[in-house]
């Protein structure tokens, strides 16, 4: 499922009617194309003279404008691309954008993408026409021979007439048969894509359901194995998945099913653990059991796993939310010390964000061979039943030692990646950067305002400002890791900006509570804070997250007096600013134009910008 698109040929213009309210002012839709290839733009800024409302270029180059847009005139800022303003009344229908290779980022420019990294990544024609609603899937595991056999049932409703759907297997695994009624349907693989051809046209609004057969060896890869089989300490086969390659899926993040079904036949003398609520265990008689989850929430495909070992399992509850604990025999002692963190933690995150987001499912933690993911309602944990990173302090300020950064970052996941998700590879801050960040909130919880701030600052020596956060869209590229470190550090910033906690705790409140359950793009974040606090913020979020460099504050003295202005990739960046004079704190509001105080004494050397909380770079000339 997925909020809803309207969409229109380029230049249409789109007519919001009901029932109820009828026909609303006309909305206008621009297409953007490169000058150059004539190629669709996806993943520009669009927004209005005032600045509060911000929108996307889609996969075609074409956004939705809201009525009245082009009374008011329009700027238009993608990366790599000069700007354009335009003036009111003269929006035309296709924008045409020129490169500026002064405004690319080297270290994207030089970035290239196979015709398999678009296969992947871009929200194609095959992939939009329709709307997934379900996964009913079931696997048979020859744990010993590393590999499954098995079917996904995939239920969908087409959102135009169409004889052709995207679902994707890596080549390692083969596609036994696609059936669509009583009919074997023929399909075509390319890369990791499966094209599926029905027999006639399916037309919108129809409801469908395609069993998709297959079996194989999928590929054990990564640092967190893929399909991985490995062996517990005392020889007992130990089989986990990571990642989407081992299953048919439709293999994006913007849309999600509804709910699913995970059904996975095992080894008897081995436990399955998957994500959702388990309903039933049945011992088939064959020297195999069946273990059936229920997943009764929207999921991410890469968050669908079998973990598949010797457990044990024992429980807790947290209100009326179960807590399930599953890990290896030897293990029971260490996993009852360490997952007892886990209760203070999901009562810090509902403090300051809101309910756990999976009730029906429960919270569960699963101990695996690698170090941990976030896989929904089932987070996976390999972090040695120590503090720390895999035993090391991970900030390095000695604060990170006092907590299991796997139980806190992972399970951070269930509100920032799996209740709230990208609906791009590229945006995927929106999972990394804010649950990063919410690390820092869980040490405020538990430690207090001054270790937060020690915490989040031992993120800078991991930031290399070399490439912008947001990446580059439609070709499913992970993006930097500055998405993690100088994303919370950006939202730390932030929150120095707001400068009113009540405020800030209430916007987090406010954001977890309006985007739960959805799937979102970064324009969406920063029209919610720009509406939120009735301020222009892009400049503030199109600098941290869409450019390399942080801004720098200048500041020149003489005689008494600071000059300083703000030097930054945004023409119009503008950000208040604390600095240090002498024993005082504060607020400065520097634009890009020089602007002068009096120092009233205070030595040059005693005058610094708080770079503790607003993450910047400082040049004093
Ligand atoms: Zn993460």
């Amino acid at each position: 499922m997925k909020i809803p698109h309207v969409r229109a040929g380029a230049g249409c213009l789109v007519l919001a009617c009901t029932a109820l309210t009828g026909c609303a002012r006309p909305q206008q839709e621009v297409t953007l194309l490169d000058t150059r290839t004539g190629h669709p733009v996806e993943g520009a800024l669009i927004f209005s003279p005032d600045g509060l409302e911000v929108h996307r270029s889609d996969v075609h180059g074409r956004a939705t404008l809201p009525p009245g847009a082009m009374d008011r005139g329009l700027t238009v800022h993608a990366k790599r691309y000069a700007p354009i303003e335009l003036q009111p009344g003269s929006i035309p229908d296709t924008l045409r954008l020129v490169y500026d290779s002064v405004r690319a980022n080297p270290v994207e420019a030089a970035m290239t993408f196979t015709r398999a990294d678009t296969l992947k990544g871009t929200y194609g024609p095959y992939r939009e026409n329709n709307d997934l609603l379900g996964y009913a899937l079931d696997v048979k595991v020859d744990v010993e021979g590393r590999s499954l056999t098995g079917r996904n049932t995939i239920r969908f409703r087409m959102l135009e007439d169409g004889d052709r759907i995207q679902i994707d297997l890596p080549q390692a695994v083969t596609v036994d048969s696609l059936r669509f009624g009583a009919e074997d349907v023929p399909f075509t693989r390319d890369e990791g894509a499966v094209f599926v051809d029905f027999p006639e046209t399916l037309r919108k609004g129809e409801t469908h359901d395609l069993d998709f057969w297959f079996s194989g060896q999928p590929v054990t890869s990564g640092r967190f194995g893929g399909f991985a089989l490995r062996e517990d300490s005392l020889g007992n086969a130990w089989l986990t998945t990571t990642g989407t390659g081992w299953w048919p899926n439709k293999d994006q993040y913007a849309d999600e099913v509804d709910s699913m079904t995970i059904s996975v036949t095992v080894p008897s003398d081995l436990v399955d653990v998957s994500n959702g609520r388990l309903m039933g265990v049945t011992d088939l008689g064959d020297g195999t059991t069946r273990y059936d989850w229920k997943v009764h929430y929207g999921i991410n495909n890469y968050s669908v796993s079998l973990n598949i070992g010797k457990y044990v399992h024992f429980s807790d509850t947290l209100g009326d939310l179960s807590l399930d604990y599953y890990a290896l025999p030897y293990h029971l002692d260490a996993a009852k010390r360490q997952f007892a963190q886990a209760k203070p933690m999901i009562r810090c995150y509902q403090k300051y964000l809101g309910d756990y987001p999976f009730p029906k499912d429960g919270y569960k933690l699963v101990e695996v061979p690698y170090s941990g993911m976030e896989h929904q309602s089932a987070v996976t944990y390999g972090n040695l039943f120590e503090n720390g990173y895999l035993g090391r302090d991970w900030t390095g300020v000695g604060i990170s030692d006092r907590f299991d950064f796997i139980i806190i970052h992972e399970s951070g996941h269930e509100w920032f990646g799996n209740a709230i998700t990208a609906r791009d590879v590229s945006d995927v801050w929106i999972q990394e950067g804010w649950d990063t960040y919410l690390e820092d909130i869980y040490v405020e919880c538990m430690y207090g305002r001054e270790d937060a701030l020690a915490y989040v600052n031992g993120y800078k020596s991991k930031v290399r400002n070399r490439e912008p956060i947001i990446g580059p869209p439609g070709v499913a590229h992970w993006p930097t890791q500055d998405q993690y470190f100088k994303g919370a550090l950006f939202l730390h910033t932030l929150r120095s900006v707001v400068d009113d906690d009540e405020v800030w705790w209430g916007l987090i409140r406010d954001y977890y509570r309006t985007f739960e359950h959805r799937n979102i793009w970064n324009t969406d974040v920063i029209t919610f804070f720009n509406r939120k606090l009735g301020r222009d913020l892009r400049p503030v979020f199109e600098q941290y997250l869409y450019f390399a460099s942080l801004p720098v504050l200048q500041a020149s003295f003489r005689n008494d007096s600071v000059r300083y202005r703000w030097k930054a990739d945004v023409a119009d960046f503008d950000m208040p600013v604390k600095v240090r004079a002498g024993g005082s704190l504060e607020t400065l509001h520097p634009t890009t134009e020089w602007q002068s105080t009096p120092l009233n004494g205070v030595a040059p050397e005693d005058w610094r910008p708080a770079t503790d909380l607003f993450y910047i770079d400082f040049e004093k000339e």
